[in-house]
């Protein structure tokens, strides 16, 4: 093999009994789950924010963007549902880049993979403790959401059919919405396969739905699909695949829906929301969106050191994210 073995990982199972949850905190993720559920299933009509940093590089200013949001979920509590993105792991396009705390603890040491689990699971513990809230990440706990670069990946796929979180299946970065609506259904679907080192046997998803993120052209420019006719259309994929439960889609206001530029968040937010308005199975289809929202507008590059803010895609700053979140409030 063209690699070198360095050393054995403690597997999750072993990782979750060293840093164990309390029963408070496990009351807290269960009560929060069966909301997320019930939003996914219509039985409640709050709609969903997940909001926060595309990547969750440094505990402090990631906690303190968090309690920032525990704050403005009191006041918009009857409406909206805000769980907070705390990305760990980061696919990148080419690979190269910063990909996340799980391979770098540190942005700014080399990958230490140990470090980098434990790290993801005190981070993701800390949010749960001090603001209550369980996070949205890439495979993990509270909400899940599969990349546009891995949905269309068997393991993903089966993966997320075994889990009990609602995972958000993302449009690929082509935009071909039946690469994202076959992994919907694969899913949603049980499974036999090896995860783990195990044979195991998943019982099916039926809380997996799509997340419409933009796409690329032949071209390699960006190109939006949260339009009014992209929700018209995915409505009308939903309606040809009778099987499929919990029709659901989140919309991604960045990536390459804003063609990364964050400041469009507020202005794609507010047209989303309003289109719901047209048509009632629009409304019912719409969950809710996905905002990459940090404490500092825009993006920097590793190691200029500036607190709370991005190092991978720019995002809207925390004044305009708490304006964006009342006015949406207000929409509602
Ligand atoms: C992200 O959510 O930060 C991300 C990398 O998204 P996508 O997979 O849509 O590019
Ligand atoms: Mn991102």
């Amino acid at each position: 093999m063209n690699m070198e073995f360095t050393r054995k990982l403690t597997i999750p199972m072993e990782v979750k009994k060293m840093y164990p949850m309390t029963a408070e905190m496990e009351r807290i993720r269960d009560e929060r789950a069966e909301e997320i559920r019930d939003i996914f299933s219509g039985k409640s009509n709050k709609f969903i924010l997940i909001i926060g940093p595309c990547s969750a590089d440094n505990e402090d200013s990631v906690i303190d963007y968090i309690l920032r949001l525990r704050e403005v979920q009191e006041k918009v509590k009857d409406k909206i549902f805000i769980i907070p993105r705390v990305y760990t792991n980061k696919p990148r396009t080419t690979g190269d880049g910063y990909k996340g705390l799980l391979h770098q603890p540190d942005p700014n040491a080399k990958p230490d993979m140990f470090k980098g689990i434990v790290a993801i699971r005190e981070l993701h513990m800390k949010a749960l403790k001090e603001t209550g809230f369980t996070c949205a990440d890439e495979m993990l706990l509270g909400y899940v959401a599969v990349g546009a670069r891995s949905v269309e990946n068997q393991e993903h796929r089966l993966t997320a059919s075994g889990l009990d979180t609602p995972v958000g299946m993302k449009n690929p970065t082509s935009g071909d919405y039946s690469v994202m609506m076959n992994s919907i259904t694969a899913a949603q679907h049980r499974h036999t396969f090896i995860y783990r080192g195990w044979e195991v046997h998943s019982q099916g998803n039926p809380y997996t739905h799509a997340i419409l993120r933009g796409y690329m052209n032949k071209h390699g420019q960006s190109l939006p699909n949260y339009h009014y006719e992209d929700l018209v259309r995915l409505c009308e994929f939903y309606g040809e695949r009778k099987d499929l439960e919990n029709p659901a889609v989140i919309i991604d206001t960045n990536h390459a829906n804003s063609g990364k530029n964050p400041f469009e968040q507020v202005r794609i937010s507010k047209e989303v929301i309003n289109n719901c308005k047209f048509r009632e199975d629009i409304k019912k289809l719409v969950k809710g969106l996905m905002i990459e929202s940090y404490i500092e507008d825009g993006a920097q590059k590793i190691g200029e050191g500036c607190y709370g803010k991005s190092i991978t895609d720019a995002c809207l700053g925390w004044e305009k994210s708490e304006r964006l979140i009342y006015d949406i409030a207000d929409m509602l």
